[in-house]
């Protein structure tokens, strides 16, 4: 049969399925490891190497050691009718050997004869003073030995290591040897790289002389070519997001000081010096005929919401609608009444658009925001649905930016453009996970960053405890003295599995317990109940009539009750540093002395323990997101576990965490010096979408 590969030309991107030997069943096992295309497949690196290049004599072999020895069987014995088993014996000229296997296909044999030669790899044991290998692979053709060594792939049930061995290294033969590779030749001034056909042949079929380590590592040369060039493309596509914006143009605001100075006037604390500064760098970003494209960082509880109020107020100021994006229902209708008793006596009207509104109550907030005569609508990801027409947005807030996948941030976006007149909105985002630098110039380069570095300064710190589940009544004490000072109380439940559903089972539990035992109002809240159900609990614990809140993590992100000062946290042990320093951030938030109880179940691990000492030990965010980067690594902390923001394929931010302050220079660099098709062939071969599909 004629090769099908043979007849057609090299094309990274031609589809596996018209590979030869590759059918439907098979691309679809392919598809389950993200290969698609003929690029996909010479993109899958081994997880590791053997060294089957070198014959050792039996007499000479390491015990426990992977080797290939060879042969002449002196006897073949087949045993059991139900256990099959199968003994071979192989005989070189220092020693014999002893091939033992289980559960064998009789036709796996066919091929073996007394005195014929056969090549065995696998580790030799010992067993009854004899040297035998168990379930060695094993070849009776004996071809030359290979070069190299052989790669072992990342696969699933159903592909085996040779199919992939054979379809990987017929495309690294088709592949042309001397493609101009630009990305590798431009940098060479910079750094010195192989190209990539050179790169992938290392990576795949590497010689007993490359440094296996490094290849294990990744830290090989072969292996940065690759990763330089898919952080370099990450970067260019941020940074040509950035560079498209700031292209768009649109009628700088007008600073309405009477109206600002009101409502700054109003607010019952002054605003810190961190406030203050980002205040006026996102002032400055208004001012100007170019959108503005910042992020701003503070950790928990730093008051980042009254600086996008200011945002707001410069946008409504100037006649147009902002828009302001929060994860969560509970987190929108907190903003909704927060933002409602600041603007409403400023003449400006606030609108709540959740998914769970009525048909009718919807239809008619749609028809405010269309007609103009909502000046700021809070919602979640309602707010991407298509029937959402601004009439003309001015500005995008987003809060609580990592729980967002870059594509719904950017869906929102483009409500601007869709505008009855189109414009192109500022765009303000807002985390309080405390991104390492290195990783905010990687994932956010299209973004100019502010940060709220400090706290209102009456703020006590959150006095954290660490308690066995056997002693909850010490803790129930706890919470009767905080309800009689007219203090409240969160307790927190939490499952190692995601699902909601069993963590509202345990809260509801939890909520029994303790108004059976509490002279006080418990009530509880979580992500099964329907909308109203959650704003009445929630309106009542901000209100005071409930003492006590029993929660899943709902109430993780946003929330703020600074009345509310202990924090009970049931088996904390289950979740993410960051996590519980969020769920914590929900108390110490007034003036009053907080206290954060983690109610463990025993036995903890020590690692479990360490994690929860840290939590004991320090309140600062920065140092709690560090922690969980190496423990967890970069996905984690983006929260890209729920949006797919950063999943690279080769590269991992915390090996590769080196290379990353030169990326924005080298990506400069390379932009100037590649061509649109080059770069266009990088974001394809990489995944990543062209910016000008994304741009918002
Ligand atoms: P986060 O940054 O976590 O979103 P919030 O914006 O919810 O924090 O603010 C937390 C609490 O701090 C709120 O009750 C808010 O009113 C209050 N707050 C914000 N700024 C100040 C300030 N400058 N002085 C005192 N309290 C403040
Ligand atoms: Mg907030």
């Amino acid at each position: 049969m004629e090769n099908k590969l043979s007849t057609l030309p090299f094309d990274w991107f031609s589809e596996v399925s018209i590979l030869k030997g590759v059918g439907p069943k098979t691309s679809e096992k392919l598809a389950k490891l993200g290969i698609q295309t003929w690029g996909d497949l010479l993109l899958h690196c081994p997880s590791r190497y053997e060294d089957r290049t070198q014959l050792t004599k039996i007499a000479q072999v390491t015990l426990e050691k992977w080797v290939v020895v060879q042969g002449e069987i002196s006897q073949i014995k087949i045993e059991g009718k139900h256990k099959k088993r199968a003994l071979i014996t192989i005989e070189d000229d220092t020693a014999a050997l002893n091939l033992l296997f289980f559960n064998f296909h009789p036709s796996q044999f066919k091929n073996f004869k007394v005195h014929a030669k056969l090549r065995c790899f696998g580790q030799v044991t010992v067993s009854n003073h004899q040297w035998q290998m168990i379930h060695p692979e094993c070849d009776a053709a004996l071809m030359p030995l290979p070069q190299s060594l052989t790669p072992i792939y990342p696969s699933v049930a159903g592909l085996s290591q040779s199919f992939m061995r054979r379809q990987i290294q017929s495309l690294l033969q088709q592949m042309p040897v001397q493609p101009t590779d630009c990305f590798a030749q431009k940098l060479t001034t910079l750094v010195s790289m192989p190209s990539l056909a050179q790169a992938l042949s290392t990576i795949h079929y590497p010689l007993p002389s490359d440094d296996i380590e490094a290849l294990h590592q990744r830290t090989h040369l072969a292996y940065q070519r690759l990763i330089y060039e898919e952080l370099l493309t990450h970067q260019i596509s941020l940074v040509r997001l950035k560079n498209e914006a700031q292209l768009k143009k649109r009628m700088p605001f007008d600073f309405k000081q009477d109206i600002i100075q009101q409502f700054l006037q109003d607010l019952p604390f002054e605003l810190t010096a961190a406030q203050k500064r980002v205040w006026q760098e996102i002032k400055k970003d208004l001012l100007r005929t170019m959108p503005m494209m910042r992020l701003i960082q503070g950790d928990v509880g730093c008051g980042k919401t009254v600086v996008a109020a200011l945002a707001a107020l410069m946008s409504i100021t100037n006649k147009y609608q902002v828009a302001l994006m929060a994860p969560t229902e509970i987190l929108a209708e907190q903003h909704h009444i927060q933002f409602k008793t600041w603007f409403d006596k400023l003449g400006f009207r606030c609108e709540l658009l959740t998914s769970k509104l009525s048909k009718k109550a919807k239809c008619n907030i749609l028809e405010n925001i269309t007609l103009g005569l909502t000046d700021l609508v809070i919602g979640t990801h309602a707010l991407f649905q298509e029937d959402v027409l601004f009439k003309e947005l001015g500005l995008v807030i987003i809060d609580e930016q990592h729980r967002f996948g870059v594509h719904q941030r950017l869906a929102l976006g483009k409500k601007g453009e869709e505008a009855l007149e189109p414009s192109y909105p500022h765009q303000l985002v807002m985390t309080a996970t405390p991104i390492p630098r290195t990783l905010i110039m990687s994932q956010y380069a299209h973004l100019d960053l502010s940060i709220i570095d400090s706290k209102p300064s009456h703020r006590l710190p959150i006095i954290t405890r660490v308690i066995p589940q056997s002693r909850r009544n010490e803790v129930i004490e706890k919470i009767k003295a905080v309800c009689a000072n007219h203090q409240q109380v969160y307790w927190v439940c939490t499952l190692v599995e995601a699902s909601e559903v069993l963590q509202c089972q345990a809260a509801t539990e939890t909520l029994a317990l303790l108004q059976t035992t509490l002279p006080f109002t418990v009530a509880l809240v979580h992500g099964q109940m329907d909308a109203d159900e959650k704003e009445q609990v929630m309106q009542a614990f901000y209100q005071g009539d409930i003492a006590v809140l029993v929660a899943t993590t709902v109430i993780e992100v946003g929330v703020n009750v600074p009345n509310a000062t202990l924090m009970v946290i049931e088996n904390p042990e289950r979740l993410g540093l960051a996590q519980m320093h969020q769920l914590r951030g929900r108390v110490g938030r007034g003036n009053k002395e907080s206290y954060c109880i983690l109610l463990y179940k025993a036995p903890l691990s020590a690692i479990a323990k360490s994690r929860l000492e840290l939590m004991r030990e320090t309140q600062d965010g920065f140092v709690i997101a560090q922690a969980d980067l190496n423990l967890r690594g970069p996905g984690e902390i983006l929260g890209s576990r729920q949006t797919g923001a950063l999943e690279f394929k080769i590269a991992c931010l915390k090996r590769d965490e080196a290379l990353l302050p030169h990326l924005h220079t080298w990506a400069n660099f390379l932009m100037n010096e590649l061509s649109e098709i080059e770069i266009a062939h990088m974001m394809r071969r990489w995944k990543i979408q062209a910016s000008n599909e994304i741009v918002a």
